[in-house]
């Protein structure tokens, strides 16, 4: 997908937003001028998986606060100390979504297994301060001997080796002379201490699989708890920003930087990871949908993913601008995902020109209109920004409307086309229906036979005759064929992960999350479009050009979200629906 300068503009030239605890942290540190009045962040994330909208918070949170403080620095770091989950496609994935929402690492780019080798000496440094050693216990043993919340822990029979012994084992292991799971090296910290992470937490661990940057070399690797805050320190980074739910790990955090002779000692701080309602953010579950087919890959639109969104069309600014809204807390929430799609109309309604396409089209024929006569009519490409200019849409003696455009017995409320009744097609002219024509034999519609007003051009009528219903419309013999896909929420639930009596993951998912729809018809000016473009189809919604199946002419449209939010007003309706039923249940009692 190509990038528009004026959609990233916004993350280089960043103006702080409201304050929150973290950047009154940081203006304090400043102030105080610690840490030589530096600022250096990091976006660690682990190549297990592709990037959704919760590490977009993260990212713009760390990326953000490099940005808005002088000289401050945010590296992107590949914490890749597990290869068995690990993947070279991973890396790259990430590395275009970081890029594609508007960051740029510059040459701050890092792994943790470049300091693979630093890590292991900093291991023998801790074994020869008698501050780790090698355990031989199974990893069952090891839970076992953990203890519990309310109980503490038993050493370990190996906890007393020596540290000739333990030096001695520990290079044997990295020789790769010992199986998977036969031996650790753990902390030696205090197996009843009330922090269950402190009970002699273990660093490396044997696992003889070929990592995707350093191949065979190693048959060791280092833990999180271990390689994290010292990749922090190698780095030089200042404030370590994660998720609450490290909040326990950074006694770890701080004890193993204390035993060490380390360059600098960053401060961990923790904030409220996002969570959206109807989805889920977990890089293991969304794996899950991918590797079981229940979506098409990793980019799907209905996915929270960054390459999801993007090819449904959401924009990096809308991104960063719902980012910024939902601000950074010390307490989980879950943010209402409508947020997400006001952020993205919000942007859409500024930059996406409006065409107009019919989903599921209805032919109409106007008698008293010329054979072969096709006049072309001006229309605005955005009301919003008339720099955006305007173009040419033609109209014709045959036309297509949506087909619910139109009702053979309307109810009251309808106010679109029916027998009799007189409508405005949008920008070109009043019409009257005046005819159905209909199939025999399954009674379906075919097409309407109707006239239009001449003195009615543009849309209005010179004597101040007022129609109810506008309707968007389609040249037949200038419309382009289509394919469309329409997006709903992947999953019913407002918490799909909730788990309730007999019901799971996949149970919770949307069965109408997905419509195709195949000789949708839309106007000419889309004949050649490209993968990315983002429209406004009148009435209908914002739609992007599919970036895989678009074909030269024959365009796949991907409606981004819809203009308004129907699915506030149907979860409204079935409130209200249930209300009743259940005040008609207390009647009956
Ligand atoms: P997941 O829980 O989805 O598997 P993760 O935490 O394992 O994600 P990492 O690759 O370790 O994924 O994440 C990189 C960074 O992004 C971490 O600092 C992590 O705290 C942060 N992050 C992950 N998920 C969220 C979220 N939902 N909201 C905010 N930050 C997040
Ligand atoms: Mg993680």
């Amino acid at each position: 997908m190509t990038i528009s300068p004026k959609e990233n503009s916004q993350a280089s030239d960043q103006t702080k937003g409201p304050s929150n605890f973290i950047r009154i942290i940081i203006a304090q540190d400043l102030e105080q001028n610690k840490n030589q009045g530096r600022v250096v962040t990091r976006f660690p994330p682990e190549p297990n998986g592709y990037l959704h909208i919760g590490h977009a918070k993260s990212i713009c949170l760390n990326f953000g606060l490099a940005a808005e403080n002088k000289g401050g620095i945010c590296n992107l770091r590949f914490d890749d100390t597990n290869p068995a989950k690990e993947d070279a496609e991973y890396v790259e994935s990430i590395k275009e979504d970081v890029r594609w929402l508007g960051f740029d690492w510059g040459t701050n780019i890092h792994f943790s297994s470049d300091y693979f080798e630093q890590l292991y000496e900093y291991a023998l440094q801790l074994i020869k301060k008698g501050k780790a050693y090698v355990d031989s216990l199974s990893a069952s043993e090891i839970r076992q001997y953990r203890g519990t919340l309310t109980e503490p822990g038993q050493n370990s029979p190996f906890r007393e080796r020596s540290i000739a012994d333990n030096l001695d084992l520990f290079e044997k292991m990295r020789q790769g002379l010992f199986a998977d799971g036969t031996h650790v090296l753990r902390a030696k910290i205090d197996m009843a201490h009330p922090n269950l992470i402190m009970r002699d937490p273990t660093l490396y661990r044997i696992r003889k699989i070929s990592h995707h940057r350093t191949d065979d070399k190693w048959c060791i690797y280092p833990m999180y708890d271990f390689t994290h805050c010292l990749s922090d320190a190698i780095e030089g980074i200042t404030h370590s920003i994660c998720t609450l739910e490290f909040e326990n790990n950074r006694t770890l955090y701080d004890w193993v930087l204390d035993q060490l002779d380390v360059p600098c000692h960053p401060q961990q701080i923790e904030f409220a990871r996002l969570n959206l309602s109807y989805t889920i953010m977990s890089k293991r579950k969304l794996k899950g949908l991918v590797e079981d087919g229940l979506v098409s890959g990793w980019d799907d639109p209905r996915l929270p993913t960054i390459s999801g969104l993007r090819r449904r069309g959401y924009t990096p600014r809308a991104i960063r601008n719902f980012c910024e809204r939902i601000g950074v807390a010390k307490k989980d929430s879950t943010v209402d995902v409508a947020l997400l799609e006001f952020s993205i109309r919000e942007d859409l309604n500024k930059i996406a020109p409006r065409v107009m396409g019919v989903l599921r089209p209805l032919k109409i024929i106007i008698d008293n209109y010329p054979e072969d006569k096709t006049e072309d009519l001006e229309f605005v490409n955005n009301p919003e920004d008339p720099l955006m200019g305007s173009r040419q849409v033609p109209f014709g003696k045959e036309l297509y409307i949506e087909k619910d455009d139109f009702m053979e017995n309307p109810p009251k409320k309808f106010f679109r086309l029916a027998l009799g009744r007189e409508v405005r097609l949008r920008y070109a002219y009043y019409i009257t229906c005046n005819e159905v024509i209909k199939n025999p034999e399954t009674k379906e519609i075919i097409e309407l036979h109707c006239t239009y007003d001449p003195a009615t051009k543009g849309g209005s009528s010179p004597d101040g005759r007022k129609v109810k219903g506008t309707l968007h419309w389609v040249a037949a013999a200038h419309a382009v064929t289509a394919r469309v896909r329409l997006y709903d929420r992947l999953f019913i639930k407002h918490n799909p992960q909730k788990s309730e009596k007999g019901n799971d993951l996949i149970s919770n998912i949307n069965p109408d999350s997905l419509e195709i729809l195949t000789g949708c018809k839309v106007e000419p000016s889309l004949a050649r479009v490209k993968p990315g473009d983002r429209y406004q189809f009148e009435r209908l919604g914002y739609f992007c050009v599919d970036n895989k199946e678009t074909k030269d002419d024959k365009p796949v449209f991907n409606r981004t979200v819809a203009l308004r939010d129907s699915w506030a007003k149907i979860e409204k309706a079935r409130k209200q629906k249930k209300g009743v039923i259940l005040k008609k249940k207390n009647k009956l009692r």
